[in-house]
């Protein structure tokens, strides 16, 4: 196995990885955008979300819940209306021009496209060495023998490089995506729906070569899917989103073995259990999401909730915590809340 490359000499310095403490905080983030009405929509609500050093962190909901947006507006592509996102103890919301540039070589993302996210007129090892370029400032001859190392350790080979992505497969594409996410030792990567247009077989590739990457790197990643199997496989935690808020944060162990808001639990309806007749069958996920637009009064799951009481109608619950590291937003959590 071919030994990662080290960050390069002209890398911003960045503290020392410690695994277990925060490494990115959202609070407050809301991200809004003009709704075809002309009035305002709220893409994410108010989100507080911490992902810690050298955790996968799932990221699961229904698709136009919000999920792409907070990755996206957590390596500030996406602009936010208010809120902060603190970066290793760096208020990074409003950075811009060449401290936005450096810090960006440490946030990343892994597309979900592998045809449309690679240039096709530019050779790999030129798509691969860009962020070296870019935002840490190497020349061409010192980011060379990074770009073929990383695609050795990604499984093409170095000779990739002199190719086009035309010439890859939609698994090796991935590849090429992940040796670019890489190339500028990155602290975060945001993977958004990474594996989900590629065939059942290759996905499993990739999924081990991203777990891969995070334990030899140290790495932190967002992993934003709609498929709750694979964010089983990959994730140490999962959070919930739907309508644009945070609902549930979990263990991936606590989460799947029953998770506390009705949500998840209807979500977790369309996964086949690894062990049939291991747990009592789960209400299905019944109508569509709400127009963002035009969201209900009160909890905003209370038009689809099969335990929605009156207090649900009127009163949005709060994001809070029923056991350590376990926080839900619910008014009836299907898990009790523990004494302390
Ligand atoms: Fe259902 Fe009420 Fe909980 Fe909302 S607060 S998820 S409507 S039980």
């Amino acid at each position: 196995m071919t030994s990662p490359p080290t960050t390069p000499a002209t890398a911003a310095p960045v503290p020392a990885a410690r695994p277990g403490t925060p490494l990115i905080r959202a609070e407050k983030l809301r991200v809004e955008y003009r709704g075809r009405s002309g009035g305002k929509v709220r893409a994410l609500r108010d989100i507080d979300l911490e992902i810690k050093e050298g955790e996968t962190l799932g990221l699961v909901g229904e698709s136009g819940c919000g999920k792409s947006t907070l990755g996206r507006a957590l390596l500030r592509v996406v602009e936010p209306a208010s809120g902060t996102i603190d970066f290793l103890g760096l208020n990074i919301t409003r950075l811009r021009g060449s401290r936005l540039r450096r810090t960006r070589a440490d946030l990343q993302m892994v597309f979900q496209d592998p045809f449309g996210s690679l240039n096709p007129r530019r050779r790999v090892a030129d798509i691969v060495a860009e962020p070296l370029l870019r935002s840490r400032g190497m020349s061409r001859a010192e980011a060379a023998p990074v770009v073929g190392e990383l695609l050795e350790r990604v499984g093409l080979g170095a000779e990739a490089g002199r190719r086009k992505p035309h010439e890859f497969s939609g698994g090796q594409r991935q590849r090429i995506g992940i040796a670019r996410a890489l190339a500028s030792s990155p602290r975060l990567v945001v993977a958004d729906e990474a594996v989900s247009a590629l065939d059942v077989s290759i996905q499993a590739q990739v999924l081990n070569l991203l777990a891969d990457m995070v334990v030899e790197r140290g790495l932190t990643m967002l992993f934003i899917s709609h498929d709750l199997g694979v964010v089983r496989h990959i994730a140490d935690r999962v959070a919930v989103m739907y309508l644009g808020q945070i609902i549930e944060i979990a263990s991936r162990d606590d989460f799947f073995a029953g998770p506390a808001h009705p949500y998840s639990d209807a979500l977790l309806s369309s996964v086949p259990s690894p062990r049939p007749g291991d747990r009592p069958e789960r209400p299905l996920l019944e109508g569509e999401l709400p127009d963002p637009a035009n969201p209900p009064e009160g909890c905003l799951f209370q038009t689809r909730c099969p335990f929605a009481e009156a207090e649900c109608r009127t009163r949005m619950p709060e994001l809070r915590e029923i056991a350590p590291g376990r926080t839900v937003r619910c008014h009836l959590p299907l898990v009790s809340p523990e004494k302390g």
